[in-house]
């Protein structure tokens, strides 16, 4: 076996806007480890997000497609790269495992024209100190479907990590078959995880889970540096972005699938798409991961089992909570008793917006259960029946209302009630469709886009990322982006991708 060769770093690309800066490398040891990425056979170039680089400073005419391809496979690295795996722990459905990035390799950490700060780190890329008993590479058909499905969710406003490129390696991996292995470049604010707090504060040493604490809360809630409980700002900080994360989920349709703590990012985007999916049909037990099997990830326990990871984030915490440990349990406890009624606060705002609700009343919430019911009852497709309330004119009966009594009764609840706000239709009108996506990425389509990109058609590929990049988009006719699969989705399954 000949030892590939390591990845060049000769700062050829002067030119093209990297600016990498290595802050997380300037942590404890016990936190990361220094690996390059290994080099690929035969990199081709099949995705990169163009509009994407430019938001982070690149400049993507700068590279030819075999520039682009070298760059983003690892063959080649950018100026001032400086790669390294991050560890971490997790709970993975519900025990304790160490992990790490068993085949992620961040390059640096990106500074924007603006200010901003973006961790750029390639998935699949080879193995790692981390990678126990796996490869460290991926399959081209889950990486093109984490494109799709993230650049999907930032198009719909939800917080996420990127897609910046997916490289073909020209080489096979293995996964129950050999499939074409692939790269991809993923972009997010930081790699930080409650899974990187476990990891931390399962070490035992307090002096890194101080710095990891500090750190986190420097990177992504500066605001809240000056608190004089560091690891109880942390806490309350990400309650706060999980509980509104998790109700983007809920409005959107999405069910991520495996919300492991390792799978939760500090920042509060969604990362790691792994088996995830957008439910079809209205149901709140849908789930569409093989390996879920007690639905421990289903769609409606979603905001609940977020509670229990930011607990997980809690106990991680607790030896800096408070000196005394029972103290420190109470604290813990009285905060994470928020977290419910925080999570509800958002979920009920994002419903209000869905029917065009610009006030508050007592009964809103219940007029949003009734619909729910109504639709998980008739197991109506949930994207369509809100895109549907999202041009429905108030003022004209509608024909489902005359078809069917008992939507016909909640539609004039529904009507009633925003009769009773000051704003006029048209604004209803606009903040529904703002809100109520006409696409989302259908399980079915994204399957037929991979299939095609698997035999080297990019086409159908292309056309639903065009699709899918203007979500609210009700004016556009294309419904057979639109239409839901003639099976109602029924056993659709995903697979971890791994
Ligand atoms: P995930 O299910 O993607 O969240 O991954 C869980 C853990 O398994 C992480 O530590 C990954 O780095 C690791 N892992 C997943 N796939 C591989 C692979 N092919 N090779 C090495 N490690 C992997
Ligand atoms: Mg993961």
């Amino acid at each position: 076996m000949t030892f590939p060769a390591a990845p060049l770093n000769d700062g050829s690309f002067p030119h093209d806007g990297w600016r990498l800066e290595h802050t997380y490398a300037g942590l404890p040891a016990a936190l990361a480890t220094a690996v390059a990425p290994t080099p690929v056979r035969e990199p081709r170039l099949v995705l990169l997000n163009r509009s994407l680089a430019r938001t982070l400073g690149l400049r993507p005419e700068a590279w030819t497609d075999a520039e682009a391809a070298a760059l983003f496979s690892g063959n080649r690295l950018p100026p001032g790269a400086q790669p390294i795996a991050q560890a971490y722990a997790g709970h993975q459905y519900g025990h304790f495992t160490v992990l790490g990035d068993g085949r992620a390799i961040l390059l640096g950490e990106q500074m924007t024209p603006s200010g901003e700060r973006f961790d750029v780190q390639l998935k699949g890329a080879g193995p790692t100190p981390y990678s126990r008993r796996g490869d460290g590479r991926a399959a081209l058909g889950p990486m093109v479907r984490e494109y799709i499905l993230s650049e999907a969710m930032h198009a719909l406003g939800v917080p996420t990590t990127r897609s910046l490129a997916v490289v073909a390696t020209g080489e096979e991996v293995w996964r129950q078959e050999a499939q074409p292995g692939a790269v991809l470049t993923r972009i997010a604010s930081s790699h930080l995880r409650v899974g990187t707090v476990e990891w931390a504060s399962a070490r035992g040493d307090r002096d890194v889970l101080e710095r990891l604490v500090a750190y986190s809360l420097q990177r992504h809630f500066p605001d809240r540096t000056d608190s004089p409980n560091p690891a109880l700002a942390l806490l309350d900080a990400v309650m706060e972005r999980q509980a509104s994360l998790v109700a983007e989920w809920m409005r959107v349709g999405f069910v991520h699938g495996v919300l492991n703590t390792d799978n939760v990012a500090l920042s509060g985007e969604t990362i790691d798409y792994g088996p995830c999916a957008f439910v079809d049909a209205y149901d709140p037990a849908a789930v569409f991961s093989s390996i879920d099997r007690h639905g421990r990830y289903a769609f409606g326990r979603q905001p609940a089992i977020l509670g229990w990871n930011l607990t997980r984030l809690a106990e991680a915490l607790l030896p800096l909570l408070h000196a005394d440990i029972p103290q420190a349990v109470a604290v813990a406890e009285e905060h994470l008793e928020r977290y419910e009624g925080r999570f509800e606060a958002c979920w009920l705002a994002a419903f209000r917006r869905k029917l065009g609700l610009f006030t508050e009343e007592a009964g809103d919430a219940a007029l949003v259960h009734r619909l729910l019911g109504w639709m998980e009852q008739g197991k109506r497709d949930y994207t369509n029946t809100f895109a549907a309330l999202a041009k429905d004119d108030p003022r004209v009966p509608s024909v489902r209302e005359r078809a069917e009594e008992a939507f016909g009764s909640w539609r004039q609840a529904w009507v009633e009630r925003l009769a009773r706000q000051p704003q006029s239709p048209e604004e209803s009108l606009r903040l529904r469709q703002a809100n109520c996506p006409a696409f989302i990425p259908r399980n079915h389509q994204v399957e037929a886009a991979l299939a095609a990109a698997e035999h080297g058609d990019l086409g159908v590929l292309h056309r639903l990322l065009d699709v899918l990049a203007t979500p609210y988009d009700h004016t556009r006719d294309a419904p057979a982006y639109q239409a839901p699969p003639q099976d109602g989705g029924v056993g659709y399954r995903t697979f971890c991708g791994t």
